[in-house]
């Protein structure tokens, strides 16, 4: 399959969902070359946010970008804040590809996903989510917490990242990153010798 940027008859390898802010969602299947430009395009985006540590809370958070690749099996994942905070973070293919499901088919079906399902099961045991908040990292694995108000006390569930973005997206709930995690990656945006070859590609685009 060939490249879906105009003219490019590269061969397609990185599936892109772009979730735009005026709310269009775009997913081309790209060449190499035509994803980094993207990618790298959001990575220098979170190089420049501002410090964010001189807020008092994190901005409320949705998936603008996931990139996956035929031949890898990690996925790169971009959520934008509200006051234009990006925040990058990796994650398995698998989980990356829910995603973009849950973002391709916004509209309701009949069938509940899993994490609709997460999200009945919440609601049916008397607790009520109110926030989903991403505040650890181990490796490149990002954890999140589920903030769960039940009566008069407030439970806290740690998740996997890819979960607790799932149920936001699901229940409309806010979804936040915590503030230093969101310093420590934005600095980490910009050093990183992994992330290079994204970064140049990302200047390239500007030209
Ligand atoms: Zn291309």
């Amino acid at each position: 399959m060939n490249c879906d940027a105009e003219g490019c008859r590269s061969a397609a390898v990185i599936r892109i969902f772009e979730l735009h802010e005026d709310g269009s969602l775009v997913h081309p299947m790209l060449c190499e070359q035509h994803a980094l430009t993207i990618i790298g395009g959001y990575y220098r985006k979170c190089t420049e946010n501002k410090a964010p540590l001189t807020r008092k809370t994190s901005a409320h958070f949705t998936l603008a970008c996931i990139a996956t690749c035929d031949a890898n099996d990690i996925a790169f994942v971009f959520l934008r804040g509200e006051d234009g905070t990006y925040f990058p973070l990796e994650m398995g293919k698998l989980e990356a590809w829910m995603l973009g499901v849950l973002l391709s088919r916004r509209a309701k079906t009949n069938r509940p996903s899993t994490h609709e399902a997460m999200a009945a099961l919440i609601d049916g045991l008397g607790g009520g989510l109110h926030e989903v908040i991403i505040d650890q990292i181990a490796e490149l694995d990002y954890r999140a917490k589920l903030q769960i108000a039940r009566s008069i006390d407030v439970v806290t569930v740690g998740v996997r990242a890819s979960d607790g973005i799932a149920l936001a997206m699901a229940t409309g709930v806010p979804l936040r990153v915590d503030l230093e995690l969101i310093s420590m990656n934005t600095a980490r945006a910009a050093r990183s010798p992994v992330l290079e070859a994204f970064k140049r590609a990302g200047r390239a685009s500007d030209r």
